[in-house]
């Protein structure tokens, strides 16, 4: 018939018959596995790539623009009427989702850190 032979799934002391490398099951737990990893390795890439960023020449640059075009205030204290210095700047549309906002001025938004942890 062709067909593979039946063998021990390849787990250490799983005796299930399979014609697969792993039983059904210790197939699925490895795909839950793998699936964990690759998930920590896009969160790690992407967080060495907003690193990388965050250090870049052009950010720098833009968000040192930002701040000096809203005279170094927090924008949301401005608000309500308090003059705080901006201590960071914010993306409005995230980095993350709008890579291609991450130097455009109307998405920086200079804040303290008090407001920034709201966002
Ligand atoms: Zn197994
Ligand atoms: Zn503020």
């Amino acid at each position: 018939m062709g067909q593979k032979p039946m063998r021990e799934c390849r787990k250490i002391g799983c005796h299930i018959l399979t014609r697969t490398t792993y039983c059904k099951k210790h197939r699925e737990e490895k795909q839950r596995r793998e699936a964990a990893r690759q998930r920590e390795y896009d969160t790690h890439k992407r967080d060495s790539a907003a690193d990388a960023f965050y250090k870049s020449s052009a950010w720098q640059k833009a968000r040192a623009l930002s701040i000096a075009s809203h005279y170094g205030l927090c924008q949301d204290c401005l608000v309500e009427g308090r003059f705080k210095r901006a201590e960071m700047v914010h993306h409005i549309k995230p980095l993350r989702e709008y890579p291609e906002l991450a130097l455009v001025q109307s998405n920086l938004r200079p804040l303290c850190n008090k407001c920034h942890a709201k966002y």
